[in-house]
């Protein structure tokens, strides 16, 4: 049997590993520091649509990275616990 991974599972897969190594680093004001494995990203989300952004090149091409989900990951982490 072959189990085939959608690229958003890898995503994912990626974003919870950067979450639970502790590479995302709040900076505050909505901006985030994630240490990716080919260099420090600057992750900002917007205060009004509440939409991230990354500077990473994947999220220039692609509009998602696992920089972004990473966030999107710990933010509603944040949200649960409350
Ligand atoms: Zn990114």
């Amino acid at each position: 049997m072959r189990l085939r991974q959608r690229r958003s599972d890898v995503l994912y897969e990626k974003a919870r590993y950067l979450v639970q190594s502790g590479r995302v680093e709040p900076l505050g004001n909505g901006v985030y520091n994630v240490v990716g494995e080919h260099g420090t990203y600057t992750v900002a989300q917007d205060p009004a649509t509440g939409k991230l952004s990354c500077n990473c090149q994947g999220f220039l091409g692609k509009r998602r990275c696992s920089h972004s989900q990473a966030v999107a990951l710990l933010t509603a982490k944040h949200h649960k616990s409350h």
